[in-house]
């Protein structure tokens, strides 16, 4: 006999096994039947060779070469059944039908069942095999019943494939596909050397093939889901942009999924990525599905016409609104959704993809679940990353400054106060307006070295410049005035420059407050026991509550510009006369009031018939750079002596 099959079978199990247990992953349950798998074919092929070889042994008492030899027919089956249990649980691995799993088990315990009934009976009445009298050994009528029974569990798996064929993954699918031309290619070799025993090496084969489907890592596809990578996303974006040819591209983002990871475990929340991934790609015909991280998706579609992805739209739209139905769960999917059709203008994979990102990002910002790339999304996305590089470096080297708004009292048109502004000049010497960057500061977190660098601007210019005598309103944003340690910094910026503190006047708006209105104030108290000032920034824009007015220690109001404006203009709600009943309202509680954006010498004269008491605007002053303002300061210092 030759063993050259074994021997094979069991380098390939040693080989197997060594770049499996090369990995430091605890095993699961699929994993456990894999070792076992790759135990029984390894000691299918020693059995195998120990029986050949006590067989040519003559002296060897018969009933240890019928154990042994009962022992190798038992192998194989235990074998084809570690196997059989390996690929059952595979097939169920998504399906959360916990029945099939069972009828399986009970299917492969009772093959084995009737085995060993079998190979005992055969130890007297030698159905399967016997040794003559001349110790050859004899193949009985049964012989053959080993096969019947792999045959018997092969059905089973093929039955459950059947039944669960929509659950099971598409390595699943391959791999019966690919064990056919392994299983006729062994055949063949048999009949040619049926000298040779091939039952180890056909097991190794088939574990192989398992292992090369499940077990291994497949390049290009998620660990996970299945669906193709980033790394081929890239590929395939790659090649249609080199080909010219124009794709609609979908980016998927599935938010705050920790909560469906908390409310229903990580092993479910898993499934139901699974299930999503699986349904996405089946969504739209001709589309290619990627996921591309972690909970995020893209579905790439060659473009045809507008209608159609108009309509592709609306499809994933639909889909995702719909959520997912899980284990008899409905389960509620977040998600942000980035649509970018993509035409010849394209030119890296990379570069498109840093759009997407950037897209799905601003959505995020804007609490958008949906949003459509335009054209110009690319100088966004550059010019926001060049905001970002240059608030890294706050200080006047780096083209930060500090201007000034002077205000107007109405009572006597002078000048009585002064709003600081950040500005940021460009190298060619144009400025950014802090409305583009300050929500860029505020979102990155940097808008605290900015605030540092104001108010030691603000203090360095008051204490240079004694003879102004006005307050300063200072934007300050609330949760770092919130922050533990900020007092304590401000105390020693404003102390260091000898400026009172009742010259400091601290500007945020009510949406600030609202967030955190317990600890707003109860920090308001402090610093208004320290002499510090405090001005409701913006107040009519939006939220507008009277309760912020009544409980907190404001010293006075800024009515904000857009509700002005509609005032004079008498559009909207401006007709219901609003400035002046809120500025009577707000003298009532003894607040005087500042009109924002004035504009026009007209609107002064208006707003001083309505009661305001002061005004910020371009038609007393614009904001200006420290040198301007104490130019600006002289002039009207003179004017007022000349009478
Ligand atoms: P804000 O605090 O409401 O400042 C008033 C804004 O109105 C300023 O815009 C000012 O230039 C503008 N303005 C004044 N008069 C007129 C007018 O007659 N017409 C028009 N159209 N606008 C007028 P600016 O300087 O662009 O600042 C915009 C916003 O950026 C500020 O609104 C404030 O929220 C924020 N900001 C500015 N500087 C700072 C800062 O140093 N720190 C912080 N945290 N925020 C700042
Ligand atoms: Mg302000
Ligand atoms: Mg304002």
């Amino acid at each position: 006999m030759n063993y050259i099959g074994d021997y094979f079978a069991l380098g390939l199990v040693i080989l197997l096994s060594m770049f499996f247990f090369d990995r430091k992953q605890s095993l699961n349950k699929a994993s456990q039947y894999y070792v076992a798998s790759l135990f029984f074919t390894a000691l299918n092929s020693v059995t195998d060779i120990v029986t050949g070889q006590m067989m040519q042994n003559v002296q060897m008492p018969l009933w240890i070469i019928m154990g042994i030899n009962s022992l190798y027919f038992l192998v194989n089956i235990l074998t084809t059944s570690s196997i059989g249990l390996y690929l059952f649980t595979k097939i169920l691995e998504h399906s959360h039908d916990k029945h099939c799993m069972k009828n399986a088990i009970i299917g492969l315990a009772a093959c084995l069942a009737v085995y060993v009934i079998f190979l005992v009976a055969n130890l007297w009445n030698g159905w399967m095999f016997y040794f003559d009298e001349n110790g050859e050994y004899c193949r009985g009528p049964l012989n053959v019943l080993g096969y019947l029974i792999t045959i018997c569990q092969m059905v089973l798996v093929l039955i459950c494939y059947t039944r669960n064929r929509k659950n099971a993954s598409r390595s699943m699918r391959r791999v019966l596909i690919q064990t056919f031309p392994v299983s006729v290619m062994c055949i063949a070799i048999q009949r040619m050397y049926p000298e040779i025993m091939l039952n180890s090496f056909i097991m190794s084969m088939v574990v192989t093939v398992l292992f090369l489907n499940f077990q291994g890592q497949p390049q290009g596809v998620h660990n996970l889901t299945k669906l193709n990578d980033r790394h081929r996303f890239f590929e395939y974006v790659d090649v249609r942009i080199r080909k010219n040819e124009p794709f609609q591209v979908f980016l998927i983002n599935l938010k705050n999924y920790g909560v469906i990871n908390q409310k229903y475990g990580h092993m479910v929340g898993d499934e139901v990525l699974y299930h999503f991934a699986f349904a996405l790609e089946k969504l739209i015909r001709n589309s290619e599905a990627f996921h591309m991280n972690g909970t995020v998706f893209a579905l790439v579609i060659p473009y045809q016409s507008q209608q159609a992805a108009d309509h592709y739209l609306s499809t994933l739209l639909s889909f995702l609104e719909g959520g997912m139905e899980f284990a008899g769960d409905h389960i509620h999917i977040d998600y942000v959704a980035v649509e970018y059709l993509a035409y010849e203008t394209e030119t890296d994979a990379k570069e498109f993809y840093e759009k997407l990102e950037y897209a799905a990002a601003k959505a995020y910002r804007q609490k958008e679940r949906y949003i459509r790339c335009t054209p110009g999304i690319g100088e966004e996305m550059l010019r926001r990353r060049y905001l970002i590089e240059r608030l890294q470096h706050i200080d006047r080297e780096h083209g930060y400054q500090v201007w000034y708004q002077p205000i107007c009292c109405l009572a006597t048109g002078k000048y009585c106060s002064m709003e600081a502004l950040i500005r940021l000049r460009e190298p060619d010497g144009s400025i950014v307006s802090p409305a583009e960057f300050i929500p860029l500061a505020e979102e990155t977190g940097i808008i605290a070295s900015i605030t540092w660098f104001v108010v030691e601007e603000v203090c360095r210019f008051l204490a240079a410049n004694p003879q102004l005598d006005v307050s300063v309103g200072v934007n300050m944003p609330m949760a770092q005035m919130i922050d533990n340690g900020f007092g304590v910094r401000l105390n020693s910026i404003v102390d260091r420059y000898k400026v009172e503190h009742r010259r400091i006047c601290m500007e945020f708006t009510e949406r600030a407050i609202l967030e955190n209105f317990q600890q707003v104030r109860n920090v308001m108290n402090q610093f208004a026991e320290q002499g510090y000032r405090f001005y409701l920034d913006d107040f009519g824009a939006g939220y507008s509550n009277f309760n912020c007015l009544l409980q907190l220690p404001f010293h006075l109001i800024k009515l904000d510009a857009q509700l002005i404006q509609m005032d004079m203009e008498g559009y909207g709600y401006g007709c219901l006369g609003l400035t002046q009943k809120l500025t009577e309202f707000l003298h009532e509680l003894r607040l005087p009031v500042i009109a924002e954006g004035v504009e026009s010498r007209d609107e002064i004269q208006k707003l001083r018939g309505m009661g305001i008491d002061r005004v910020q605007g371009y038609a007393f002053a614009r904001p200006m750079p420290d040198d301007e303002l104490l130019k600006f300061y002289r002039d009207q210092e003179a004017a007022a002596a000349a009478g």
